[in-house]
């Protein structure tokens, strides 16, 4: 752990002082900007962990932000490894979005780093605990953190993040403070409306269980008083034992379970083979740690898609 520890440190320091030398230069040569916090073009440099927060700061950000995401599109982000470079981004950028307890590598970058402004979303949403909550088996998919960290599936919470994203928005950059403003009430109004869909959506289905692959649904079963059992929650890839098959199979009769869940950016094999064994159908749930082909899809279609295959795994009357 030590050793894990001091290696990047080093490493950083040497890089940042080769970027600081580069930038000084940059701006003598070009426009004359002072501050490695801005782009070439006078926009705020935002670094985001993942893409729930590249997301907040490209939809709050606009045309003001430069927004570099730390985790590439498609990538699972558990297990992110940053290169020298991606920790010089952290230290150089006006502004820092990330989830503590979700990334360790990324954790450790800010840690080390003295970025002025930094919105950590554990901050406006704390993390719970999932792991102990009754009616969730299987544990939260991050043992290794303090809590649950998948905080963006509850949209409520999620607009928590985003509020807390355009107040250090306008902190880092005042001039366009108003904008940011805006941006934030447009982006949380959206965020409520989803929210309402979900109430609505999910009133009267005639089950309220639903399989998992990866426990990464808790804070959305607590806000739309669901109930999520996950085949195994540590390890989405794992197989899991004759008795814990044997566990989701009473669970599922008993809760009258259609469909098996599974998710985009992890093979969907163990579900396949699960659902095989207890005889029921599978569908995507999408806990939206990436997105595959952000062109096309975006947090919220990639919700409605959630709440629509939930609506029909959960057997929805209207
Ligand atoms: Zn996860």
């Amino acid at each position: 752990m030590m050793l894990r520890l001091q290696r990047p440190r080093r490493l950083q320091t040497s890089i940042a002082l080769t970027a600081t030398a580069l930038v000084g230069a940059l701006a003598l040569t070009a426009c004359g900007g002072t501050s490695s916090a801005k782009s070439s073009d006078g926009k705020l440099n935002v670094v985001a962990s993942f893409y729930p927060m590249e997301f907040l700061a490209e939809q709050i950000g606009g045309d003001n932000v430069h927004v570099t995401d730390l985790t590439a599109a498609g990538v699972e982000p558990h297990d992110l490894e940053l290169t020298a470079r991606q920790v010089a981004s952290v230290q150089q950028a006006g502004l820092v979005i990330y989830l503590k307890g979700l990334q360790p590598t990324v954790d450790q970058a800010v840690t080390q780093s003295d970025a002025k402004y930094v919105v950590d979303a554990t901050a406006a949403s704390p993390l719970v605990d999932h792991h102990l909550d009754e009616g969730t088996t299987g544990g939260t998919a991050h043992p290794s953190a303090t809590g649950d960290p998948h905080i963006w599936l509850d949209p409520a919470r999620y607009a928590a993040v985003a509020k807390s994203v355009g107040a250090e928005l306008a902190k880092a950059d005042p001039a366009h403070a108003a904008d940011y403003q805006k941006n934030t009430d447009a982006l949380v109004g959206r965020l409520a409306t989803l929210d309402q869909d979900f109430q609505t959506g999910l009133k009267g289905v005639k089950s309220k269980t639903f399989v998992t692959s990866h426990a990464a649904f808790g804070y959305l079963s607590d806000h739309y008083g669901l109930n999520q059992i996950a085949i195994n929650g540590v390890d989405p890839e794992a197989e899991p034992t004759p008795a814990r098959l044997a566990e989701i199979q009473k669970a599922a009769k008993e809760n009258g379970v259609t469909t098996i869940f599974f998710e985009t950016l992890v093979s969907p094999k163990l579900a396949e083979s699960v659902a095989q064994d207890l005889k029921l159908k599978t569908a995507v749930l999408d806990p939206i740690e990436g997105v595959k082909a952000p062109a096309k899809d975006d947090y919220f279609s990639i919700m409605r898609q959630n709440l629509a295959n939930l609506r029909t795994a959960l057997g929805a009357t209207s």
